[in-house]
């Protein structure tokens, strides 16, 4: 199209995008479509001749939107959040205007080597170890990953190669095929990711550790066994890889990093950090405690694009020796070769797919344009509306707060049998005016409320709460009758 027809549709939608989000609390957050709904609002076949702007603006609110959850409403108190801010949007502008694809260094050096300098930003704004960083000049660096998932199976490859070559070098002649067989890995969040980790790995499913006792609900979500370790070395197997988790999916427990690292250390067995949601919160320094022994672990990831601020996707990884995982996903066909190969990461070989966005564009705008300062006190004012609804919670003794509040999710429930739970939950998403996922942990069924928008004051977690009250009032009425 025309250069000009595109400043003016670019700048239609810049509006239109900073009018829905300013005023995304006045839509209902659950939308009300039935499945299919989308194909009869819209032709059978593609136009051919072109639609204008102006037609296909006014099919947003026509088409897209009856069928949009307000992820960024503060409403929306499902999963955990997904990010969104104005720096983070202007910068993906730029990204798919540059459009590059930075597989490799000559391919756009400015897309890898900005990379480099923000993960190194965002490493010193965690206070990582500098093990982590590639500014210590050591092997070091970090990487964006589009998702949590991918780091977790990107450093299960890692410690597979590297088990591989030591237990190749003890024991020259077992077959690579019986040490596959019986690597080992282990997990304590009940996460599916790592699960799939384990399976496309072509490793076994990783192993659970057995949970904490039920009474100490904090911290220690992972009982780390050494003994899971010592009986499964005893029955011939190898372990490789362990998953400590930082603000675990359900409930945002955290693992006993440091117990779990030292076992790690002396089993010589590779330790990935997955803090996809907490991480964030670790630009608090009065949140660190949560993350101590850090320095014990092998790699380390958390999502900006969660709770930083920064758009999906934008996964933050580390690793203290990316030789590891470069050397198992080496990629090196003569037309990806280049002159100053060796001189900067050629990113293709941290990462499961070829191809790459200019993801950090996006770190850069955010951090440059909204600053640490500001970052930690929204992850301070997310935490203390957390605490707020917690409050609301606890005010009322039909209720029971499950677990300790130590970041921006409250696991509550009625005091009562799971299915009056369960009934509560089913009418505050069929009303639609607030949106909230469950879980279950030990067989106890659980509401989860996530402070998710950058929006939420404390006036929408008395909204939140009254809502939830209301319901309960009808539902336990009706219970009565
Ligand atoms: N790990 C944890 C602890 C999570 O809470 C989540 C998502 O909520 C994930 C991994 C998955 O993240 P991603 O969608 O980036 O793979």
């Amino acid at each position: 199209g025309d250069v000009n027809e595109f400043k003016d549709f670019a700048k239609a939608m810049v509006d239109y995008v900073g009018n829905y989000l300013e005023n995304i609390r006045d839509r209902r957050v659950l939308p009300t479509v039935e499945p299919g709904y989308l194909r009869p609002l819209i032709p059978e076949t593609a136009p051919d001749t072109p639609d204008t702007w102006q037609e296909v603006m006014s099919d947003i609110e026509r088409v897209i939107m009856p069928g949009v959850t307000h992820w960024h409403s503060p409403k929306f108190h499902a999963y955990f959040p997904t990010a969104n801010s104005y720096p983070a949007i202007v910068a993906d502008i730029l990204s798919d205007s540059i459009a590059c694809i930075g597989f490799t260094w000559i391919a756009s050096p400015a897309c890898t080597e900005l990379e480099v300098v923000m993960l190194d930003w965002l490493g010193k704004m965690l206070d990582l170890p500098k093990e982590f960083l590639a500014c210590s000049g050591g092997k070091g660096g970090g990487v964006i990953q589009g998702t949590a998932s991918e780091a977790t199976l990107v450093a299960l490859l890692g410690a597979k190669a590297k088990t591989m070559q030591r237990v190749k070098e003890a024991h020259p002649d077992w077959k690579d095929s019986d040490i596959i067989a019986n690597l080992v890995g282990y997990c304590s969040g009940k996460h599916s990711t790592t699960g799939h980790a384990g399976l496309a790995g072509g490793v076994v499913p990783l192993r659970r550790f057995k949970p904490n006792t039920p009474q100490s609900k904090k911290l220690c979500s992972a009982f780390i066994c050494p003994e899971n370790i010592e009986e499964d070395l005893k029955k011939g197997k190898i372990p490789f890889y362990v998953v400590a988790t930082l603000g675990t999916t359900n409930c945002c427990a955290f693992d006993c990093l440091e117990e779990i690292g030292q076992v790690c250390r002396q089993k010589d067995v590779w330790l990935h950090v997955d803090a996809a949601y907490a991480g964030s919160a670790f630009i608090c320094p009065e949140n660190r405690y949560l993350m101590k022994g850090v320095e014990l672990a092998d790699s380390f990831n958390f999502n900006p694009h969660k709770w930083m601020l920064v758009t999906f996707d934008c996964s933050a990884m580390w690793l203290k020796d990316p030789s590891w995982v470069v050397n198992a996903f080496n990629v090196d066909p003569l037309y990806l070769k280049h002159d100053q190969q060796g001189s900067a990461p050629d990113y293709r070989h941290w990462q499961i797919p070829l191809g790459r966005r200019f993801r950090s564009l996006k770190l850069w705008f955010v951090l440059r344009l909204l600053g640490v300062k500001y970052l930690q006190e929204y992850i301070r004012k997310q935490i203390s509306l957390a605490k707020e609804f917690e409050q609301l919670v606890r005010s009322d003794d039909r209720f029971e707060v499950i677990y300790e509040v130590l970041m921006g999710l409250v696991c509550f429930r009625l005091k009562g049998p799971n299915e009056i739970n369960e009934k509560l939950l089913k009418r505050i998403n069929g009303n639609g005016k607030i949106h909230l996922v469950p879980s279950k942990i030990r067989d106890v069924y659980f509401l989860r409320m996530a402070v998710c928008s950058r929006y939420s004051e404390s006036s929408d977690m008395i909204y939140s709460w009254n809502e939830i009250k209301t319901l309960t009032e009808e539902l336990l009425k009706e219970e009565k009758e």
